[in-house]
C-alpha cells in the first residue's frame, strides 16, 4: 500500500465513521416496537441472496390485478412503490434536476418542488432540503463503506453486513432511490427530529404540500404500515391529484395503492 492509498483509505474510513454517527443521532428507531426501523434502516439485508433475484417488482397478487383491471392506476411512475418489500432493480435509472442547492429530484418533479419552496418563502417561510435524489449506487458505496468499518472492528462480513443494515438501507429500497423524495428542514430544526412538525415550515408542509402533488409519507398514525418510523420531514412526490386523494382520505401510499388495485 502506498502513501496515497492510505490516504484514501482512511478518508474513506472517516467519512463512513460520520455517517454512521450522524444515523446513529437521527435514528429514533428506538422509541418504536422493534419492526418498525428508520427509513435509513428500512430493511434487511437482501443483497447477494438469491430468493430475491426471482423477487421483481411486482408481486404476484399485483400481476392477477393487472389482469383482471384494464387499467391499472397503480402503473404510473408517480406512484412508484420502493420499500422492502419492492425494492428497485439495481439498474434503475432517472433524468434528474436540481432542486436546491446541490440535491437533485427527478426532472419531472424538479418544478414543483421549486415552486413550493418559493411559495413557502413568500409566507415567510424557510424549506431547506437535507436529502433528496440518491442514487443506488452511492447507496452501495455507503453500505460497503460502513460493512468495511464493521469489519475493522473485528466483525465477520455477515455480521457486519447484519449490523450496516440497522443503520443504513439496503441499496435498492430507499424511497430516496427514485428521485420523488426529498427530506425537508428549516433553518431552526436542521436535524431529522419528529419536532420539525412543530415548526413554521412543518405545519405549512402540512397545509400545503399536497397542492404541489407531494405528500408526508411516514405519518405518525401509518407506521404499523409503512414500517417506517413517523418522519415529519419526509416529503413524496405522487402528483396533486393523488396527494389530494391520499390526504382527504387519511392514508398512506400503501394503502392507497391498494385500494387502487381494489384490494
Ligand atoms: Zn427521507
Amino acid at each position: 500500500m502506498n502513501g496515497k492509498m492510505i490516504v484514501t483509505l482512511v478518508v474513506l474510513l472517516l467519512s463512513a465513521a460520520i455517517t454512521a454517527v450522524g444515523v446513529l443521532l437521527t435514528d429514533y428507531s428506538q422509541q418504536v416496537p422493534v419492526e418498525i426501523q428508520s427509513e435509513n434502516s428500512e430493511e434487511p439485508p437482501q443483497k447477494d441472496n438469491s430468493e430475491d433475484e426471482h423477487e421483481s417488482i411486482q408481486k404476484e397478487g399485483q400481476e392477477q390485478d393487472e389482469e383482471e383491471s384494464k387499467v391499472d392506476l397503480t402503473d404510473t411512475w408517480e406512484l412508484l412503490l420502493a420499500n422492502p418489500d419492492n425494492p428497485l432493480p439495481s439498474d434503475f435509472t432517472v433524468e434528474t434536476a436540481v432542486v436546491q442547492g446541490n440535491f437533485k429530484m427527478d426532472a419531472r418533479v424538479a418544478d414543483a418542488m421549486k415552486q413550493m419552496i418559493v411559495d413557502a418563502k413568500a409566507d415567510g417561510v424557510d424549506l431547506m432540503i437535507c436529502s433528496a435524489y440518491r442514487s443506488i449506487q452511492r447507496q452501495q458505496e455507503l453500505f460497503d463503506a460502513e460493512v468495511a468499518v464493521q469489519m475493522s472492528y473485528g466483525k465477520s462480513k455477515e455480521e457486519a453486513e447484519r449490523i450496516t443494515a440497522t443503520m443504513i438501507a439496503v441499496p435498492g429500497t430507499s424511497e430516496h432511490h427514485t428521485g420523488l423524495a426529498a427530506d425537508i428542514v428549516t433553518p431552526t430544526q436542521q436535524t431529522l427530529d419528529p419536532a420539525f412538525a412543530t415548526t413554521s415550515a412543518g405545519k405549512w408542509l402540512l397545509s400545503h404540500a399536497a397542492e404541489y402533488g407531494f405528500i408526508l409519507r411516514y405519518p405518525e398514525d401509518k407506521q404499523d404500515i409503512t414500517k417506517i418510523i413517523y418522519e415529519s420531514w419526509h416529503y413524496r412526490y405522487v402528483g396533486v391529484e393523488h396527494a389530494a386523494a391520499i390526504k382527504e382520505a387519511n392514508l398512506c401510499l400503501e394503502e392507497y395503492l391498494e385500494q387502487l388495485r381494489g384490494e
